[in-house]
């Protein structure tokens, strides 16, 4: 064993486990994909700046969470702790928006940093894959993003998850309703840093994850009952869409993101098998993002889906996935002139599209079987010293057991036949 360890709140993905994490991906993207999403990648880091005001100076991933750190150069740069303010910077740094096909709409899949205590679900490095719709506003957008992500979840046959929506209103009717929220939390017995709170940011209070806090907010006015009538026939129309589509979902009125520059949809995805990590899943519009990071005005709406959590909730739910064996051909040579002939086969049969691995390192047949039972391959081909003589080789079944000896020159077109 080396000295050094992963560092802390991080962990390797090794196969075979790490085909789980691939197949999540991939689950997540299909949808996407299939629905006009543009693959999009940014890097890992960006200025401190695009963050601070991206995500916003008063929330914990900037203020406690971020991997901040100074360039040779001098520059003040952060390791992404989430990926939508890159990514609209990114569209309006190469002007995507400007092409005149609004909404512009990527998906991204990558690593974000957050310095977090690290417990089971919370970690300091994990995978999102994330959706974003750039530049419209039209509650079908909410709506497609909303069922694409219940189609992911449930093509990987997960069940036991909750969708929760609500509306945050807009510029013209959240700030009523928080004046309201304001007034309301002044009367409550808060400690020092959370009345702090309730004057710069009062709606974050609602998020408050301590129980004596939760306690004082039961009747703590509802941005629901404070909505205008644009905003009410908006999300009315969201609710509808998806309900159309057959997506289950529950409204969370106290469900809130604290920044101005949220708006009107919001929703989140919980998994009731994973504890006190239970949002999977995030997102909603952000109206107001682009002129926060120096843009124009576009309307936006997205969301990120965490892989790790959705790996735990397969879990939980004791989900298996059918991850095909990624090796169809195992070759075993015994000897250095089958060697060099099944070397040759296997490059042959991958530059066929077959998927061959071969036993390296001069085993001999026991162990070499042992490997070939281990990759999960369907076939074994076995080229010992009286086979080269009759210029066949074995090919074994390794399903049934069946074994027959086919000619070395045929090994390609049989295998693929037999592969389909
Ligand atoms: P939480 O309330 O659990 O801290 P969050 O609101 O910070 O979540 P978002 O920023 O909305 O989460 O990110 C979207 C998703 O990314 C989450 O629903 C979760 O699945 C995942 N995620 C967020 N932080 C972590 C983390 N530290 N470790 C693993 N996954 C995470
Ligand atoms: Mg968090």
């Amino acid at each position: 064993m080396s000295t050094f360890k992963a560092p802390k709140g991080t962990y390797d993905l090794l196969p075979p486990d790490s085909a789980k994490f691939l197949a999540v991906r991939e689950a997540i993207a299909a949808p996407l994909r299939n629905s006009g999403y543009g693959y999009i990648e940014t890097p890992s880091f960006e200025t401190v700046e695009l963050f601070a005001r991206g995500v916003g100076e008063s929330t914990d991933i900037v203020t406690k969470e971020m991997y901040v750190f100074e360039t040779k150069g001098g520059d003040r740069l952060a390791l992404r702790p989430e990926t939508t303010a890159p990514v609209l910077r990114a569209v309006l740094q190469a002007n995507l928006h400007k092409a005149g096909n609004l909404p512009v709409k990527v998906w991204y899949s990558g690593s974000q940093y957050r310095y977090e205590s690290p417990q089971k679900g919370r970690y300091r490095h994990f995978s999102q894959v994330g959706a974003e719709a750039i530049g419209a506003e039209d509650p079908a957008l909410d709506a497609e993003l909303i069922i694409l992500a219940d189609q992911s979840y449930r093509a990987l046959g997960l069940r036991n998850f909750r969708i929760l929506l609500n509306s945050l209103g807009d510029q013209e009717c959240r700030p009523v309703y928080r004046a309201a929220l304001q007034d309301f939390l002044r009367g409550l017995d808060l400690d020092e840093d959370t009345l702090r709170r309730a004057e710069i940011n009062p709606l974050r209070v609602l998020d408050d994850k301590r129980q004596d806090v939760q306690k004082q907010l039961t009747d703590a006015p509802l941005l629901r009952d404070y909505l205008c009538d644009a905003c009410k026939a908006y999300h009315e129309e969201v609710r509808e869409l998806i309900t159309a589509a057959g997506v289950v979902f529950e409204d969370d009125p106290k469900l809130v993101r604290g920044l101005d520059y949220y708006t009107r949809t919001t929703f989140e995805f919980v998994h009731d098998g994973l504890g006190s990590q239970s949002a999977v899943g995030g997102g909603g519009r952000y109206d107001g993002l682009s002129e926060m990071i120096g843009g124009p005005s576009l309307p936006s709406v997205g969301w990120a889906l965490g892989v790790d959590r959705t790996v735990l909730a397969l879990e939980a739910e004791g989900i298996e996935l059918d991850i095909p064996s990624a090796t169809s051909v195992y070759a075993v040579p015994l000897g250095e002139e089958a060697r060099r002939i099944l070397f040759a086969k296997v490059t042959e049969l991958r530059k066929n599209g077959v998927a061959a691995d071969f036993s390296y390192g001069g085993k001999g047949l026991k162990a070499a079987m042992k490997a070939a039972n281990r990759s999960g391959a369907r076939y074994a081909l076995v080229l010992g010293e009286r086979d080269l003589a009759d210029g066949v080789v074995q090919l074994k079944d390794m399903e049934s057991g069946e074994q027959t000896a086919i000619g070395v020159n045929e090994i390609v077109a049989e295998l693929e036949s037999r592969l389909g």
